[in-house]
């Protein structure tokens, strides 16, 4: 039998950046890893932890 395909699931964060409301991703990252550190806005080097964490359908 000709072998299966395989599959990963990939989770994605979508960060928008309280400065410049500019959007970038950061994959493979879980709540834990978000919260408790600042992150610098790869646009502009706005620098702050994430605030809040909203539904990815804008609620
Ligand atoms: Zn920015």
């Amino acid at each position: 039998m000709p072998p299966d395909h395989t599959a990963y699931i990939e989770t994605l964060a979508h960060v928008n950046c309280g400065q410049c409301d500019e959007y970038w991703g950061l994959s493979d990252i879980t709540r834990d890893d978000l919260t408790g550190t600042e992150w610098s806005c790869p646009h502009c080097g706005h620098k702050r932890p994430m605030g809040e964490f909203v539904r990815g359908d804008g609620e």
